[in-house]
């Protein structure tokens, strides 16, 4: 069974072109999102002739403030990427007082990305799934592309207008595990579900996890739902078959396999 880890940090890792390598041979398909505009092209670099893992170019909310002067590195490089991540707003205690400035820039990204079109975006919203919800109502409206809240940990309310929006959501072991992911579990459509390990930044084991422990989130949402693993894993992949085909030039035929449209 393929899996899919649609939000990992992949250029965070010591030796990260082997941890390419590990991630072609075991065939888990991977969005290695970024934290700067500057080290898209790096990523570009070591994944580009990787078959699973696609890189996107990203701003990440924290780096908002101190890396604005990328902002237009981003803008000009959006016509050549399929994804953009990872964006967003934060409004925990570290990044309080960039909220306006984070809205702006995440508002401005999104109005690009509908703008360009076709996009797949990977979207953090940690305390401020508010601000990233009326800027995605307002500037990302439905057939701009896709957008997948990664890490979600809003409320009930605002998962379902989240679906309403037609979001995705991107789910890791830890947040499945969580007693506020367990009820987000429950009104979060199947349709609209990915896996994701959001590695470095979270364990395996004790460990740092990659793509390689995707398994765990698959197993912790299928224990949370009292689903068969292979079952979660199925939907997931179609979810990601939906995702890649949306805005990819049409061949007249339904994609049969991702990697036809993951590019
Ligand atoms: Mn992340």
């Amino acid at each position: 069974m393929r899996l899919v880890d649609f939000h990992c940090h992949i250029d965070q890792y010591p030796e990260f072109k082997k941890l390419v390598g590990a991630i072609d041979r075991a065939g888990v398909y991977t969005l290695a999102v970024t934290t700067t505009p500057d080290d898209w092209r790096r990523n570009l670099d070591a994944c580009g002739s990787s078959k699973y893992v696609r890189v996107a170019i990203g701003l990440h909310p924290e780096m908002v403030e101190s890396h604005l002067d990328q902002l237009p590195i981003l803008e000009r490089h959006l016509g050549e990427t399929r994804y953009v991540g990872e964006i967003g707003i934060d409004g925990g205690p570290r990044s309080y007082g960039s909220l306006g400035i984070q809205t702006e820039t995440f508002s401005r990204i999104v109005a690009a990305c509908a703008q360009s079109g076709g996009k797949v975006l990977s979207i953090h919203s940690f305390r401020a799934v508010k601000r990233v919800l009326d800027a995605l109502e307002r500037h990302f409206p439905p057939g701009s592309g896709v957008a997948v809240l990664h890490w979600f940990t809003g409320s009930l309310s605002e998962a379902k207008r989240a679906v309403s929006l037609g979001c995705y959501f991107s789910v890791n072991e830890r947040m499945a595990l969580s007693p506020n992911g367990a009820k987000l579990l429950a009104v979060i459509p199947p349709d609209r579900l990915l896996t994701e390990t959001d590695g470095p930044f979270t364990k395996a084991g004790g460990r740092p996890s990659s793509p390689l422990d995707v398994h765990l989130a698959v197993k912790a949402i299928a224990s949370i739902l009292a689903r068969p693993e292979d079952e979660i894993a199925t939907t997931v992949l179609g979810n990601l078959r939906t995702v890649v085909g949306v805005g990819a030039p049409s061949t007249g035929a339904a994609p049969e396999h991702p990697p036809e449209q993951y590019r």
